[in-house]
């Protein structure tokens, strides 16, 4: 259908022809270490039984460093040390006290925000200009945060006993590896527990800065312990009998198996998983700022996002219309060196997950949708994938299902607000969602009826410490952020002998 009230512009509202110098980010303020320990009881130590796996950057498949693995047994040192640390120190420190320490590594994070930015980017293959922005920003804003309400536990929770919950064990993945890290530290420690935080394989390079920085703020050994490692050293941390209270991010199929060990055990557990989220737009939407909110609702950190918008839903009277803009829009979309500050869109996490992307996107193919990706040149060495739209899609093709994580946009149209509320919540997900629209009513009326945890309105990938994240359905279950992400880490009772 042709579109008059939204004539596609002549010529690209971006780029004019002018092309960008490069403007790489000096590598030269970060240091890394040719291997490295596992951070328990305050100190590096090396595994018990010595493994090791090589971690790479994914932008240029360079070898960074070699990260010990740890085993079984050096999970148990880990859960120790916290265990020790919670019962001689933290649980009992007073809430300013350890609000004392919560303040002082968000004010260190900070002032190396430079060094953990190009780290991060570096072992992870994001656009440094999200890390430097996004990442480390938000990561030390969730330690200020949460520094704020340690020794506010009582006014948090009126009337009711707040008691720590004792030894948890986070594990987190590798999409965005210090701000997952932050999500979980920060509110387990201001609540007064202690932890053992298991990084994901691909990205362990921040969190064992964060370690140094944790000896650096002097925080009391055993507070935290990192245990770097696969799957088989988070597996090992979920089994273990002395862990208090579970925190995953992740796919879906383990935190299905994290909840099973955590359920048999009685463990509380907070998942937070896939997610296929719903971007909506309707006819009525300012659509130059739409475009430009698919355009990072799906490419974002290369749509390594749990939340991303990677189902467009878009009214049929602009579909046309709409995709031909969002593809104009993409060929300006700068792909390359993670490392150069130009870049829009960097490397792919690892040569896996890049499998995954391209098998999925040749599903989609097969399956009919139809493919567009803009023609810009790769770098030879690395892993990246062009950013992907895929139009025509119908609700049965895989790539409506799936959750790809990766820079790939599906688009599927509706007519009326009924469809597209069916739509969006025809997926086992329901982590979040976006409407574009410039009637408010319309806004209120679709939120009540997406089953989603976060809903963003005229905007996307807002996120905010004082505000929960979290999903439905097979999204998971808890909260992370505000006071709702604070809760799950206390044991919560009417308090006893007060009228
Ligand atoms: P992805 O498929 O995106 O890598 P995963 O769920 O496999 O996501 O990984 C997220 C985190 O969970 C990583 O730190 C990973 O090492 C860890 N992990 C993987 N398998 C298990 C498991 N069976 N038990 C506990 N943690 C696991």
């Amino acid at each position: 259908m042709t579109d008059n009230k939204h004539p596609v512009p002549a010529e690209p509202s971006h780029g004019f022809g002018l092309e960008y110098a490069p403007a790489p980010e000096s590598t030269s303020i970060v240091s890394i270490d040719d291997d490295y320990g596992l951070f328990i009881g305050g100190e590096f130590v090396d595994p018990i039984e010595g493994g090791a796996f090589p971690t790479i950057s994914p932008s240029t498949e360079e070898h960074l460093a070699n990260v010990a693995s740890a085993s079984a047994a050096d999970v148990d040192r880990a859960v120790s040390a916290a265990r020790r640390a919670h019962t001689d120190v933290w649980g009992s420190m007073p809430g300013k006290e350890r609000a004392k320490y919560l303040f002082r590594i968000a004010r260190q994070l900070q002032e190396r925000a430079r060094e953990f930015a190009v780290l991060e980017t570096l072992d992870g293959g994001k656009p440094i200009k999200e890390s430097r922005d996004i990442d480390i920003p938000l990561a030390a804003a969730h330690f200020f945060y949460y520094a704020g309400w340690a020794d506010k536990l009582e006014y948090a929770y009126p009337g009711r006993r707040h008691d720590s919950r004792g030894v948890v064990g986070q594990i987190i993945p590798w999409n965005f590896p210090m701000l997952m890290a932050s999500w979980k530290l920060a509110p387990a420690l201001a609540a007064g527990n202690t932890v053992v935080l298991k990084p994901a394989e691909t990205t362990p390079l921040t969190a064992l800065l964060l370690g140094e920085l944790m000896q650096d703020v002097g925080l009391p050994p055993g507070v935290v312990n990192i245990v770097t490692g696969a799957g088989e050293t988070g597996a090992a941390l979920v089994d273990h009998r002395d862990v208090d209270k579970l925190a995953f991010t992740g796919s879906t199929a383990v935190g299905k198996q994290i909840q099973r060990t955590a359920l048999a055990r009685n463990v509380p557990v907070t998942l937070e998983l896939g997610g296929k989220a719903a971007h909506i737009v309707f006819e009525d939407a300012a659509i130059d700022q739409a475009v430009e909110g698919v355009i990072n609702g799906i490419y974002f950190n290369q749509g390594h996002v749990c939340c991303a918008g990677s189902r467009l839903l878009v009214q049929e009277s602009i579909a046309d219309s709409f995709v031909d803009r969002l593809k104009r829009r993409l060929a300006t979309v700068r792909v390359g060196d993670p490392l150069d500050k130009n870049t829009d869109v960097g490397a792919i996490n690892s040569s896996q997950q890049l499998a995954k992307i391209s098998e999925l996107v040749e599903v989609g193919v097969g399956e009919g949708a139809e493919l567009f990706q803009p023609d810009c040149a790769l770098p030879d060495r690395g892993f990246f994938y062009r950013p992907t739209i895929l139009s025509n899609v119908e609700q049965t093709h895989r790539v409506a299902r799936e959750e790809v994580f990766g820079p790939v946009l599906s688009v599927l149209t509706f007519r009326t607000p009924e469809e597209a509320v069916a739509k969006a919540n025809n997926t086992p997900y329901g982590l979040s969602a976006g409407i574009w629209t410039e009637k408010g009513s319309k806004i209120l009326w679709m939120a009540d009826r997406l089953d989603a945890g976060v809903i963003w309105a005229n905007t996307f990938n807002q996120f905010d410490p004082t505000s929960p994240f979290g999903g439905y359905k097979e999204s998971g279950f808890g909260r992370e952020g505000g006071l709702h992400g604070l809760a799950p880490y206390l044991s919560l009772s009417p308090m006893k002998g007060r009228s």
